[in-house]
């Protein structure tokens, strides 16, 4: 046993009993395709996995401080919430985990082809632009239902992980991946904390804040509930209509904080209907009971899914007035 898993030894514990422990031999590590403050991960492939032949490519989370307690502590806990879960359609699926041979642990997880939603959205904005300029020939681009659907996918995961105790606490378009047919999972529970257990949690790193993504209760109070996540689904909401726009464009984190506490809310954008619109300011809500749960969510849109109009007229999306979207995603809290 490493010296860091005897520090985390009731995660270690649940590995051995899950029977998820993947030897580093059988472990192929390839291209690095996502990069955080603490967290790197990379595509890989792993041998023999849970009796299946042959190779399975996976996803693989591991840290580039392999030298702080701090940093291992937060993925190890990353770890243990994600062996909680059972599996879900919308939730990243957890497949096994790994003591490197620096004694650091990896997380191997499903590998989603797609990577993650908020690279797919702004990738997906040329398109748009061929499609509604009436240029040559891509039809291949998103339509209102395709958005619609992943906000459907996201309020049903999350409704699951609520279901559970679990807070996420780091919800927004870079923590969620699109599978190969478009389904969107949650994933990244580096900020996840299992409310159950919360008196004994405590984050060893802190950095950077997702501000734009916080409710004034999160950010003033430091109070985290299933409805703070709820207002960052509603932040989202307006990511995924933007095609992947930084939220309050234009507006410093310093001036979100205040603008927020005014009652400032982000306005309609022009081509998203007034239910849409509806939905998201119902997320905002100033106190905290009044937004609405992730089933309602869940209700309102499968109600404007059913109805034969389009939730978003993506002719009619203005670029320009979401421009900035090479922000900082993370602030500092100020
Ligand atoms: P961090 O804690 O550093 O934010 P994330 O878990 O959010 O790490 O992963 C960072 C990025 O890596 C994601 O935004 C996504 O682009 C990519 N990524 C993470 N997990 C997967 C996966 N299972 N499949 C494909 N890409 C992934
Ligand atoms: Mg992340």
């Amino acid at each position: 046993m490493s010296r860091f898993y005897s520090k985390g030894a009731p995660v270690y514990a649940i590995v051995k009993e899950k029977n998820v422990e993947v030897l580093r031999q059988n472990i192929k590590i390839l291209e690095k395709i996502g990069s955080g403050a603490y967290g790197q991960v990379y595509k890989g492939s792993v041998l023999q996995l849970n009796r299946n032949q042959g190779w399975t490519t996976v996803a693989i989370k591991t840290i580039k401080d392999v030298e702080n307690p701090a940093v291992i502590k937060d993925l190890l806990d990353e770890l243990k919430v994600m062996l909680e879960l059972s599996p879900h359609p919308n939730v990243v699926s957890l497949l096994g985990s790994c003591t490197g041979d620096d004694g650091v642990p990896m997380i191997i997880m499903e590998y989603l082809p797609n990577g993650n939603l908020q690279d797919f959205l702004r990738n997906d904005r040329s398109k748009q632009k061929m499609v509604y300029g009436n240029l040559h020939g891509v039809s291949s681009s998103l339509t209102s239902r395709n958005l619609m659907k992943f906000a459907l996918d996201i309020a049903n995961g999350m409704m699951f992980l609520s279901s559970m105790s679990i807070l996420h606490r780091d919800l927004a378009a870079r923590n969620i991946l699109v599978a190969e047919d478009k389904t969107c999972k949650i994933s990244d529970f580096g900020f996840a904390k299992d409310v159950i257990e919360s008196h004994q949690y405590e984050r060893k790193t802190q950095g950077r804040l997702p501000v734009r993504w916080m409710s004034p209760e999160a950010l003033y109070d430091n109070i985290f509930t299933t409805q703070s996540d709820v207002w960052a689904y509603g932040v989202l909401l307006w990511e995924i209509v933007t095609l992947g726009s930084t939220p309050y464009p234009g507006m410093s984190a310093k001036q979100v904080m205040e603008a927020i506490t005014e009652g400032y809310r982000m306005p309609q954008p022009p081509h998203c209907s007034q239910d849409m619109y509806n939905l998201m300011l119902s997320c905002w809500e100033d106190n905290p009971s009044s937004r609405p749960s992730f089933k309602a969510i869940t209700v309102s849109l499968n109600d404007l899914l059913s109805r034969d109009f389009e939730v978003l007229t993506l002719g009619k999306f203005e670029e320009k007035l979401y421009e900035d979207i090479d922000q900082f995603r993370l602030d500092e809290k100020c």
